[in-house]
């Protein structure tokens, strides 16, 4: 049965708290939440961690951090796997008494046998169904007694399904063999779980990675002896690295919380992940979350890889974080620097502003920021423009500081007026060898924002502070 009526449009982002979330998981999200978005439907959170070795607390509340901190919100409840036990518990039963599932005896060391038996012949290895034999009555009993796992009688004819990124798929079930969906009634599997819970979640769309499409014909067909209703599907394309070959472990494996300390934008990320696979209609790089919602469609998704360009991310973080007003990147700044700094909110603003031209991460601000906020340490040599001397920097320095201290109070502390005096002095004496040895002792850098806008966001007090500081040091250079 397909979902040919028109049922509201519902999809679902199904995580497995076995790890964080990663870039290619959360692009998942993205496309489901965008879909459902555009469409008007739901988009449903649902955390699969039946695995209960390798599922962790720690990683779900991470992964709903991440799509919280994204902007990728869900409808409704978020489900979780483990709370639904005794739901799957009923279709395993069900699936048993109509012989579709049997229980399973075979020890490890057996189907390993079976496994080189059929490789040494030349065949594709799949489970043999001996245990499918067993009358079922003896297998109830022996169930009751032994380990065994539940396997689902797999049909051998050949299955179709749409795709909205693919077309039609057809899958030979034949190939499959009798899958293990269930290591007994409270530990149900994967493909199994997720069938049950597409079906009672009304999920008419399955939106997820590539990887996932050799696992559609085996729901499928759970859905199919089940009675369930089969959904569209849209299987995403996969991320590959720049040379089209699999993507690097780097960012194969990286999460997004990596991503988020490295100083990523949250805006930076959706767009770059949009564009893995999916095209705006007019084509351009820098695409805002409200022109994704309005104009996603798979048909606009491309079937072959897509490729994972980090030069690409890094220009939009750095376009993102130029194009934010410095209040709110301020606030986004919190936890990339200095508690300290914060308390100078109108000061931090101005940094802010005249440095985010130069910045790729929010983490590159601490670093490129910090002579603002603490005194610079340097070499005095430094401070001696090249060819020039000791006696001339000095000399410069000291009668620009008196320029400086001589700007008159009623002359507003602007940008434009520190520019007119500094600007008057080293028209006359050099510009180099004003202006350099200024800047040496204003930031004790080479590479800085320039010398008149340090100075103007420092004030008269802090600069001319540091400019006798420089002085000092020059009086004790040699
Ligand atoms: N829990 C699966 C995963 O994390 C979900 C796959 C699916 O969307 O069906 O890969």
């Amino acid at each position: 049965m397909a979902y040919t009526f028109r049922m509201p449009i519902k999809v679902r982002f199904a995580p497995s708290p076995t790890g964080y979330l990663s870039l290619g998981n959360a692009r998942t999200a993205l496309f489901n939440w965008l879909f459902a978005r555009h469409e008007g439907g739901e988009f449903l959170l649902r955390i699969e961690d039946t695995d209960k070795e390798r599922s962790k607390k720690e990683y779900e509340e991470s992964i709903i951090e991440e799509l919280r901190w994204l902007g990728i919100t869900w409808d409704g409840d978020l489900e979780r796997q483990s709370e639904r036990l005794p739901v799957y518990e009923r279709y395993l039963k069900r699936l048993l008494g109509e012989n579709r599932a049997y229980f399973c005896f075979c020890t490890p060391e057996e189907l390993e046998a079976e496994r080189q038996a059929q490789l040494s012949q030349g065949l594709q290895p799949k489970y043999s169904g001996k245990c499918g034999t067993i009358p079922r009555d003896v297998a109830e009993k022996r169930a009751k007694l032994e380990k065994h796992v539940i396997r689902f009688r797999m049909p051998s004819h050949e299955i179709s399904f749409t795709d909205l990124i693919r077309g039609r798929v057809t899958f030979d079930l034949d190939l499959i063999g009798d899958i293990i969906i269930a290591k007994g009634f409270q530990e149900p599997l994967y493909n199994f779980a997720v069938v049950v819970d597409d079906e009672e979640m009304s999920i008419t769309h399955v939106i997820r990675g590539e990887d996932h499409l050799s696992n559609t014909p085996r729901q499928v067909a759970m859905q199919e002896a089940l009675g369930f209703r089969v959904p569209v599907y849209a299987h995403l394309p996969l991320i590959l690295g720049f040379d089209r070959k699999k993507l690097s472990k780097r960012y194969l494996d990286a999460s997004l919380k990596d991503f988020r300390a490295q100083g990523y934008l949250p805006e930076a990320l959706l767009n770059f992940m949009a564009l893995l696979g999916w095209h705006p209609t007019v084509d351009k790089e820098v695409v805002s979350i409200s022109e994704m919602v309005s104009d996603f469609s798979f048909k606009k998704v491309q079937r072959g890889g897509a490729v994972f360009n980090p030069e690409k991310l890094e220009w939009l973080n750095a376009y993102y974080i130029k194009n934010l007003p410095a209040d709110i990147l301020a606030e986004r700044m919190a936890d990339f620097i200095p508690s300290a700094w914060l308390q100078e909110k109108e000061k931090l603003k101005k940094v802010l502003a005249v440095e985010k031209e130069r910045l790729k991460h929010l983490s590159d601000f601490e670093q490129l920021a910090s002579f603002f906020f603490t005194l610079p340490e340097y070499d005095p040599a430094f401070l001696i423009w090249r060819g020039s001397s000791k006696m001339i920097a000095a000399d410069n320095l000291s009668f620009l500081a008196n320029v400086v201290r001589g700007i008159p109070n009623h002359e507003l502390w602007s940008k434009e007026a520190v520019e007119k005096y500094v600007m008057s002095v080293a028209e006359k004496r050099g510009r180099g060898e004003v202006l350099w040895p200024l800047r040496v002792a204003l930031s004790g850098r080479e590479a800085s924002p320039g010398p008149i806008e340090i100075l103007y966001i420092l004030g008269k007090e802090e600069s001319l502070a540091r400019v006798e500081t420089a002085l000092k040091k020059l009086g004790s250079a040699r």
